[in-house]
């Protein structure tokens, strides 16, 4: 039997996409939403806190605010290839919040970046089965983009 469960964190977050035909290309923020989807067997362990939790939700929380709300919340993420942005950026000084990736931050692509930097902190003490199934980025109340794992 297989559960899966959701959490998300959100964050206030700028970003730009260079080539973009349109808008996008400006300097503009989300509050993005970054949800992990885990999946697995419950903790059978009588007893135990986590007993008929497949991961306890504030475990979860932790590894978000950690790896995803503490390095982008209130930062600027610029592709590194985009060079307006990164001199704009360079002029604010070593104070500011900004996080550089080899990828044109697309939602899609903050995704699969969201994915790799939590997956390897999903873990159980228990021996049940967990991974981490995908991990989902909410960009507008209208656009979603997901990062599945492989199998
Ligand atoms: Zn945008």
């Amino acid at each position: 039997m297989t559960s899966r469960i959701r959490r998300w964190v959100e964050t206030d977050t700028g970003h730009r996409v260079p080539n973009h035909k349109s808008k996008c290309r400006h300097m503009h923020g989300h509050r993005y939403r970054w949800e992990v989807e885990l999946e697995g067997e419950v903790v059978t362990q009588s007893g135990v806190s986590e007993e008929g939790m497949l991961m306890d939700f504030s475990d979860i929380s932790e590894i978000l605010n950690k790896y995803i709300h503490d390095v982008v919340d209130h930062a600027f993420i610029v592709y590194e290839s985009d060079e307006e942005a990164v001199a704009a950026l360079s002029l604010m000084g070593d104070e500011h919040r900004t996080l550089t990736v080899p990828f044109v931050p697309t939602a899609e692509n903050l995704a699969k970046w969201a994915f790799e930097q939590v997956d390897t902190h999903i873990k159980t003490s228990y021996g049940n089965s967990l991974r981490l199934r995908a991990f989902h980025v909410r960009e507008t109340p209208k656009s979603w983009a997901t990062w599945y794992s492989e199998s």
